[in-house]
């Protein structure tokens, strides 16, 4: 058998994608192709209304396409049972909003031991990891604090560490600096960028912010459905 590592993290294969609109349909996304490497970064840029929330959610396994394929891993999902689908999306995938969606009468460490023991993990186990995790962040003195107690872009740093706390896969992220000021946003993408890098997973990243997004390894953007790579 091949070794993990021959696969991408992620391959959308041909994925279709449309809405009812009307009598007729609104076709979305029209045989997009994607394949995201372990440890690569990617910025998908389009402006509204292209289809970057319903290529992220289709990546994410909360929507199915159409028709075409989604591996993970290598591992085809599309014929999955909504039970198996979940379980894979729980342990692959990691998800970040523009808004951090904390727990909000949680402390930062209690969000990010969450995930983990949902997954299955001791108490002991994820609250170690999540120390490890809010420590790497730059966040070890911000532990005890719930979301209201933190700035902006600390909560969208927790945020980060909570979507990487069962080791996935893939971190989808939909505008995550979108709320922040400049400088916070530079703070928010380097503390993304360290997670990407020390944990060899593969990130997509829609964004606006095109300064962000040179600075990592490819970028995409979504035209006539298709999955365009952009310079
Ligand atoms: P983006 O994230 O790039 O703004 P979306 O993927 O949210 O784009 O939406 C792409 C298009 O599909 C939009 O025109 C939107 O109105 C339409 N759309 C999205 N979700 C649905 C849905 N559940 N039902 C009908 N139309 C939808």
């Amino acid at each position: 058998m091949s070794a993990p590592q021959d696969y991408p993290a992620l391959w959308l294969h041909d994925v279709r994608r449309s809405y009812k609109q009307g009598d007729g349909a609104l076709d979305i996304l029209c045989g997009a192709e994607l394949a995201l490497w372990p440890g690569e970064s990617v910025a998908l840029i389009a402006p509204s209304g292209a289809g970057k929330s319903t290529l992220l959610h289709v990546a994410g396994l909360l929507e199915k396409p159409d028709s075409g394929e989604v591996y993970m891993g290598g591992e085809p999902t599309a014929a999955m049972e909504d039970a198996q689908r979940t379980t894979l999306r729980r342990h692959e995938i990691g998800f970040v909003y523009q808004f951090h969606h904390l727990l909000p009468e949680f402390t930062a460490l209690e969000n990010i031991m969450m995930p983990q023991m949902i997954g299955g993990l001791t108490r002991a186990a994820a609250k170690k990891r999540a120390e490890d995790l809010l420590a790497y962040l730059g966040l070890a003195k911000r532990m005890g604090h719930r979301p209201a107690e933190l700035s902006g872009g600390e909560q969208q740093r927790v945020a980060i560490a909570r979507a990487v706390a069962n080791s996935p896969r893939v971190l989808l992220a939909d505008e995550p600096t979108g709320n922040l000021d400049p400088k916070t946003a530079d703070h928010v993408f380097n503390a993304l960028s360290l997670i990407v890098r020390a944990t060899g997973l593969a990130a997509l990243v829609a964004t606006h912010n095109l300064e962000l997004a040179g600075r990592m390894d490819r970028r995409v953007t979504l035209r006539d459905g298709l999955i365009v790579e952009l310079p």
